[in-house]
C-alpha cells in the first residue's frame, strides 16, 4: 500500500511555488500579496491562519493578516474587503470561516473580487468552474487532485465516489474530477446504501466529518483513497476512513494527520500567485 504522505507532496509544491515567486518578483518587480480576515478568537481558526501566514512568508509571499474582534459589525468587513479589491498590491484575500452568526457568509464571500478570491467560493468561481473555464479552485479538493494525480496521471474512465456534497469539498472535487473524464458519484447523507457505493469506486474521497466512517469492507481492492476528514476523538484526531483496515486493501491512502491538510495550505499560496498571474 503506498502512504500518501501530503506533507511531502506540500513540501515540494512550496518550493516550486517559492522558485515561482522569486522568478515573478524579477519579472514583474513585486510579490504576490495574500490579504487574511480573521474575525474572533476560535482556536482553530486562529491556528489556521497562523499557519497560512508561516506557510506564505516561507515561500515569499507579501501577507498580511487582518483581526476584528467578534463583535465586529458586517458593514467594516465589507468595507475592509472593497479596500482590498482596489489595492493592486493585493493579490489575494481570504475570509476565515466560520464567521460570527450575525455576519452574512454569503455577502461577505460574494464582496471579494472573484479575481482575488483565492478560496474559490465566489459564485462565479463556482461556475466557472462547473463550466470547464480557468477559475480559482477551493484549495482543499485542490489539494486531493493533486495528491490523487501523483498516484494516478490517467484518471480517465476510472469510477470516483466522493462522499459529502458540502460547496467546500464534494462538489468542487467532482467537477475536478469530472473534468479528467472520471464517472463520478457523488453520495450524502441521504444516499442508500453507502458501501455499495463505495466499493465500485476506484478512487474515493471521504469528506464527511465522521470518524472511521468508510470501512476496510467498503473498498475494492486497489482503490485510491482519499481522507479529508478531521475528527477529534478520544484516541486523537481520526479521517473519515478506517485506516487500518483500509490500509490492508487500497492501492494508496492518505494518513490523518499528515494527508490532505498540509495540501490545503500549500494550494492557498498557488491559488493567490495564480491570482497574481491572472491579473497582471
Ligand atoms: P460538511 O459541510 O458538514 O458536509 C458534510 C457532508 O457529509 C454533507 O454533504 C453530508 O450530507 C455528508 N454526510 C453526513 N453524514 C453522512 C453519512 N452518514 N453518509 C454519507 N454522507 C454523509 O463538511 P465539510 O466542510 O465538507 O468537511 C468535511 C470534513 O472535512 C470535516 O471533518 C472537516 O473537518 C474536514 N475538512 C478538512 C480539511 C482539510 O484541510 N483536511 C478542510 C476542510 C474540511 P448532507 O449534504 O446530506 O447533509
Amino acid at each position: 500500500m503506498i502512504l500518501i504522505d501530503g506533507k511531502k507532496v506540500a513540501a515540494e509544491l512550496r518550493q516550486e511555488l517559492k522558485k515561482e515567486v522569486a522568478e515573478l518578483k524579477i519579472k514583474y518587480n513585486k510579490v504576490p500579496g495574500l490579504t487574511v480576515i480573521l474575525v474572533g478568537e476560535l482556536a482553530p481558526s486562529k491556528i489556521y491562519v497562523k499557519n497560512k501566514e508561516k506557510s506564505a512568508n516561507e515561500v515569499g509571499l507579501k501577507s498580511e493578516v487582518i483581526r476584528y474582534p467578534d463583535s465586529v459589525e458586517e458593514k467594516i468587513i465589507l468595507d475592509k474587503i472593497n479596500e482590498l479589491n482596489n489595492d493592486s498590491s493585493v493579490s489575494g484575500i481570504l475570509v476565515q470561516l466560520p464567521l460570527p452568526k450575525h455576519i452574512d457568509k454569503q455577502k461577505v464571500i460574494e464582496a471579494i473580487l472573484p479575481g482575488k478570491d483565492v478560496d474559490g467560493f465566489h459564485p462565479m468561481n463556482v461556475g466557472n468552474l462547473s463550466s470547464g473555464y480557468e477559475s480559482s479552485i477551493p484549495c482543499t479538493p485542490l489539494g486531493c487532485y493533486l495528491l490523487i494525480k501523483k498516484i494516478e496521471p490517467n484518471l480517465s474512465g476510472k469510477k470516483a465516489v466522493i462522499i459529502g456534497r458540502s460547496n467546500l469539498n464534494g462538489k468542487p472535487m467532482t467537477q475536478l474530477l469530472l473534468k479528467e473524464n472520471c464517472t463520478v458519484t457523488i453520495t450524502h447523507s441521504k444516499t442508500k446504501d453507502l458501501k455499495g457505493e463505495c466499493l465500485k469506486g476506484d478512487i474515493i474521497v471521504a469528506a464527511v466529518g465522521m470518524p472511521e466512517l468508510v470501512k476496510g469492507d467498503w473498498v475494492k481492492k486497489d482503490a485510491i483513497v482519499i481522507d479529508v476528514g478531521i475528527n477529534k476523538t478520544d484516541k486523537g484526531i481520526v479521517g473519515d476512513v478506517a485506516f487500518d483496515e483500509v490500509s490492508k486493501v487500497a492501492k494508496a491512502l492518505t494518513p490523518v494527520p499528515g494527508g490532505v491538510g498540509p495540501m490545503t495550505i500549500a494550494c492557498l499560496l498557488k491559488n493567490t500567485i495564480e491570482c497574481f498571474k491572472r491579473s497582471n
